[in-house]
Order: structure tokens, then sequence, then C-alpha cells
């Protein structure tokens, strides 16, 4: 386990997983978790350290989430997306940026996310309909995000636009959450992922300084498919083998405890040590999957993007998978509330839906093994 991981698990022990059940529950952001998280520097993570920062990389990214993930999917989410927005600042950081967004998130000071979702965009973010204005020194936004993850809680946010000028293609701006004409809307209403606070995002004549460009102008295609693509793919592929991680965990504990008047527990039933093998097979194989992709990614391997893409299709098809059988191996009592596999269960139906979707990848994933060009 690297330092990044064993301070992710102390942090998780302590603070995250008590507070997993009751966070669910009143459907409320994990504020304890995130400030916990800051304080030891996490939420820098991947914040070069020449700005302070950690200076971890995406096979660390991976392995955080799934630590964090295995306790709380909610405080994982959070984490992730905030280390989503950190990263494209980082990618390009002007001295301006680095002084203004990386120190202040690398001391746990800052809390970012990404606004890309659009409802007429759905699970094809990178074709956003929104475009930005130029005003002078100044980009002026107007128009509706949907899936912003920490919502009102952010201090900033990356928002993905049209660029000004229709040929040169997409935008990454940083929007501050003070900004007059920034508006959240509504309350996050998923089945699962219950603290995330996933909600609206309103713009209504934002005026973004040109210093809050990041890259150049048209840069977003390349910052999505270079930057966000293999760490939010990564890092939520991380989460998934996290959370079917969990959900193994709590009902191998319940069949070792959970006995019958006889004497015998759940454990020693053929048909739920089946399950158990099925549950501890999944979990290893999208653990190792997705920490196999990241070294790719990182070694500049030539198929690594293959391997990224299909870490995010196993991990959330086994975290479904997982916390399916989990459920069944508790039965009724996993049914409700007194054991934790039906939190997980609901979390894990996320990942698949989340742009990129399954459906997206497998169609990307069979055309480059297959040698067709993505679009
Ligand atoms: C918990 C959660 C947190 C999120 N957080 C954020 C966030 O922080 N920031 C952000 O920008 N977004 C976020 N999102 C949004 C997310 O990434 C997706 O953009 C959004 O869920 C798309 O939903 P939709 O219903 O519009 O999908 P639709 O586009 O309506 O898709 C519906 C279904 O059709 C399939 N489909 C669509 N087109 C194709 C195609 N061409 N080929 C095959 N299948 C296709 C999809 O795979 C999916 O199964 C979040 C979503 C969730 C669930």
């Amino acid at each position: 386990m690297s330092n990044f991981v064993l301070l992710a698990k102390q942090i998780t022990d302590e603070v995250i997983a008590p507070l997993a059940a009751e966070i669910d529950s009143a459907r409320r952001f994990p504020e304890e978790g995130i400030r916990a998280l800051g304080k030891a520097g996490l939420l820098g993570l991947l914040v070069p350290e020449q700005h302070g920062g950690l200076g971890g990389n995406l096979a660390d990214l991976a392995a955080v989430t799934e630590t964090i993930g295995a306790a709380c999917g909610s405080t994982a989410m959070c984490f992730l997306m905030h280390s989503c927005a950190t990263a494209v600042i980082a990618s390009k950081a002007t001295p301006e940026q680095q002084e203004t967004y990386l120190r202040p998130i690398a001391q746990g000071e800052k809390l970012g996310t990404l606004a890309f979702s659009e409802t007429g965009t759905g699970a094809h973010f990178y074709i956003p309909e929104i475009r930005a204005k130029r005003e002078d020194d100044f980009f002026v936004l107007s128009g509706k995000k949907g899936f912003v993850t920490n919502g009102k809680r952010a201090d900033f946010l990356i928002v993905l636009t049209n660029a000004a000028a229709a040929e040169q293609g997409l935008d990454m701006l940083i929007v501050d959450t003070d900004m007059p004409g920034v508006r959240f809307e509504g309350e996050w209403q998923g089945i699962g992922l219950s603290g995330n606070n996933s909600i609206s995002l309103q713009l209504d004549n934002v005026k973004i300084p040109a210093s809050g460009l990041v890259g150049a102008e048209g840069d977003g295609m390349g910052l999505i498919f270079q930057v966000v693509a293999p760490t939010f793919i990564l890092g939520v592929a991380g989460v998934n083998a996290g959370i079917a991680r969990g959900a193994y965990e709590a009902a191998l504990r319940h069949a070792k405890t959970r006995t019958y008047a006889d004497g015998r527990a759940l454990a020693d039933i053929q048909a739920i040590q089946f399950y158990l093998s099925d549950m501890f097979g999944a979990v290893e194989a999208a653990s190792v999957y997705v920490q196999n992709a990241a070294k790719a990614a990182l070694s500049g391997q030539a198929d690594a993007i293959m391997h990224v893409m299909q870490s995010k299709i196993i991990a959330s098809e086994h975290a479904i998978k997982v916390t399916n059988l989990a459920m069944q191996v508790c039965g009724g009592q996993g049914y409700t509330k007194a054991l934790p596999v039906e939190r997980y269960l609901r979390d894990a139906r996320a990942g698949a839906v989340m742009a990129p979707t399954t459906e997206v990848l497998k169609e990307w994933v069979g055309k480059s093994v297959a040698g067709i060009p993505l679009f």
C-alpha cells in the first residue's frame, strides 16, 4: 500500500466509514470526510509537489478512490469530481491559476468539480450546447448544466463550453461559484450516492475574466481526452471497485456471524460459499484491472486508452454484480438498513450510467480493438 492509500485508509476508518450510513439516510453532503481529506492534504493528491500538493498520479487516484469507495460511495464521488477539476487546472495552470487554485486546493481550502453535463447532450457530454461569448477581457456564459456533483459545496467549477468563435472548438473555463449569475437549483434525487449533491447549475450572464481560461482557446477537446477522460474513468472505476469490495466484506462478515439455532453459520452453506467465491473473484479482478490500466496509462503503453476505458466497464459491471450477490448472501436482512449492502447496491448502480456510459465505452473499446477510428 502506498503512503497515500495508508493515509486515505486511516481517514476512511476514523471519519468516513462511521458516518457513511447517516450521510446516506440524511442525504447530506459528506462534510466531515471531505474536510478530513483536505486537512490531510489529500484534496491536493493531483496537485504537483512544486505547488504544495502531494504529486500523486492516476494509479494513486484509483487506489485512493477505491479505499474511500469501500466505505462511502458518496464521499468517494465528491472526492473524485474534485480531483478531476484539479487535474484540469494542474495540466495547464498559469502562474496566477497556480496561486489562486492549486495552492489553496493543496491546503484543503478549495473544493472543485466538473460542470460538463447538459440535458441536451446527455451521455455525449463532449458535445455541449452552451457557448461562451467574448466581451473585451471576459468570457460571458449563460445556460444550464446538470448533475454537478459537489453542487453548492464547490468553490469553483470547470465548465465545458463551445468556444466563442465556432471554428475554435471547445473551451474549459474556471468559474468561481461566488461569481454573480451562478446559481444552483434543486436537490439530488438519485437512488444512491445520496450525499454527492449532484444538482443543476444555472449560469446567467456570468462574466469570467480571460485569466479563467484553461490553456488556450480551443484546448477543450484535448483536455477532455488527455486529462478528464483518464482521470475520471480510472477514478470512477476505483470508486466502483471500492463499492464492490465494501459490499463483499460486509456480506462476508454477515455470513460468518449469522448463525442458525443448530449453530451453523451462513458461511457453512455451500450455496453461500459459491456466492462468496464469485464475489471475491469479481472484486479482485476489478481492482487489479483498474490498477493495471492506470499503470499502462502512466507508462504510455500504446493501447493504454483501451484498458482505461475497459476498466470502467469492468469495475461498474462487477460492482453491480457483487452488490447484488451481497444482498443475496444476506437475505432479507440485507434488504433492510440493518446491513449496509442495500446502500452499496444503490450506490453501485450509478457507475454504468455515468458518462462515458457502459454502452458508449463498449462502442469505443470495440472500435479500438477492431482498429476503427472512434469518431
Ligand atoms: C451520480 C452522478 C453524478 C454525476 N456527476 C456529474 C458531474 O459532476 N459533472 C457532470 O458534468 N456530469 C455528472 N453526471 C452526469 C453523467 O456523467 C451523465 O452525463 C448523465 O448521467 C447522462 O445522463 P442522461 O440521462 O442524459 O443519459 P442519456 O444520454 O439520455 O443516455 C441514456 C442511455 O442511452 C445510452 N446511449 C445514449 N447514446 C448512446 C449511443 N450513441 N450509443 C449507445 N448508447 C447510447 C446511454 O449509454 C444510457 O444508457 C453525473 C451523473 C450521476 C448519475
